[in-house]
């Protein structure tokens, strides 16, 4: 199995503690936060093992890429720690399990990467797609399997992660486009960090969405519309993708309006906590957030992860603020309909 690459030394001379201090579920000074992650490094016990709630925002608080998050995971999983019932945890295993009903187009150089996610798929179509459809994949075969880092099991990605990158492999692509922000994040993190080859270019859609809007700058049709952004958990892997969003805004006219919990300040869209944490928990997150966003005078949320925008869909259209996905915006700014993919 592969190891992780972390190092000790680099939590013993951390000034900041920055991972547990400024985390927004946990309590933390430097110092005690400076010991927990050394206890932690040395396979002891420690009370962020039981109390994290897997919102993965410490991979990015960490200003030394020493992946605390990835660490409270793998040792976690050594101390047999659940962080949901047993139950819970077996059949959402059982979801990313390949199943031989894979789905290939007609393969290039270049790929689109749907993941398993059928809403991920249907948002395929339209000029941005153009010039790289039909060469996509679809089905468990191309899936990250990162979203069981929620459950502390992380052996099941590290198992499935190199059958999935063999078979991406198998299909002599260069350069992959993952709509699915965490299987970029699969790739583009949670691999190097682990010490697994990645034989292809990773490409985030966001980066490949700004690409080809400038591509086709002269059909843009500035939208003049005030935005809040629901960042995804898994975004905090990737942290550098998430400069995209602000110039992907600027570049089809929608402002981004100022929040409470925006950029590094996120909160979760509340649903990975319902199933593992329970009522209270998720409740509060979300109502925090869906209050921050009608303060926020947003006419639109748009969103990134098919999962936040499960959980949170409804909730902001109750409040007159049109939910969209990123793609759908996108398309709207370029004149198509991104309800019929006119
Ligand atoms: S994980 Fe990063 S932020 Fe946390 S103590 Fe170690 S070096 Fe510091
Ligand atoms: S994953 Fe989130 S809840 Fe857990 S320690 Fe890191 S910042 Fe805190």
């Amino acid at each position: 199995m592969p190891n992780l690459k972390t190092n000790a030394d680099l939590c013993r001379t951390c000034p900041s503690g920055a991972c547990l201090v400024r985390c927004q579920y946990l309590d933390y000074e430097p110092a005690p936060a400076r010991e927990e992650m050394l206890k932690i490094h040395a396979g002891q016990d420690s009370p962020v093992l039981e109390a994290c709630v897997t919102c993965y925002a410490c991979e990015e608080y960490c200003p030394r890429g020493n992946h605390p998050f990835y660490l409270i995971s793998d040792r976690r999983e050594a101390k047999g720690i659940l962080t949901a019932p047993r139950a819970i945890t077996r059949q959402w295993v059982h979801i990313g399990e390949p199943r031989g009903k894979f789905e290939h187009g007609t393969i290039g150089k270049r790929l689109l990467s749907c993941g398993f996610m059928p809403q991920l798929k249907a948002l395929t179509g339209g000029e941005l797609f153009a010039d790289i459809m039909p060469s996509f994949v679809f089905g468990q075969e191309y899936f990250c399997n990162v979203v069981y880092i929620h459950f502390a099991k992380p052996s099941i990605i590290l198992a499935r992660l190199p059958e999935v990158i063999a078979n991406y492999a198998r299909l002599g692509v260069e350069e992959i486009v993952f709509l699915h922000d965490e299987c970029y994040a699969a790739f583009a993190s949670l691999a190097p960090a682990y010490g697994l080859e990645v034989p292809f270019r990773s490409v985030h859609y966001f980066e490949y969405l700004y690409g080809r809007l400038l591509e086709l700058k002269d059909r843009i049709r500035p939208l003049g519309l005030k935005a809040a952004y629901q960042r995804p958990c898994s975004s905090r892997f990737i942290p550098s993708t998430h400069a995209y969003v602000a110039r992907i805004m600027d570049l089809i006219g929608v402002e981004l309006v100022p929040r409470t919990y925006q950029d590094e300040a996120a909160l979760c869209c509340g649903s990975i906590f319902r199933a593992m944490y329970g009522y209270d928990l998720a409740a509060d997150v979300q109502q925090r957030n869906l209050a921050d966003i009608q303060a926020s005078g947003a006419q639109i949320c748009v969103f990134n992860c098919h999962g936040c925008q499960g959980a949170l869909a409804d909730k902001v259209a109750r409040h007159d603020i049109r939910p969209l996905h990123m793609i759908e915006l996108c398309r709207l700014a370029i004149g198509e309909d991104p309800a019929t993919g006119a």
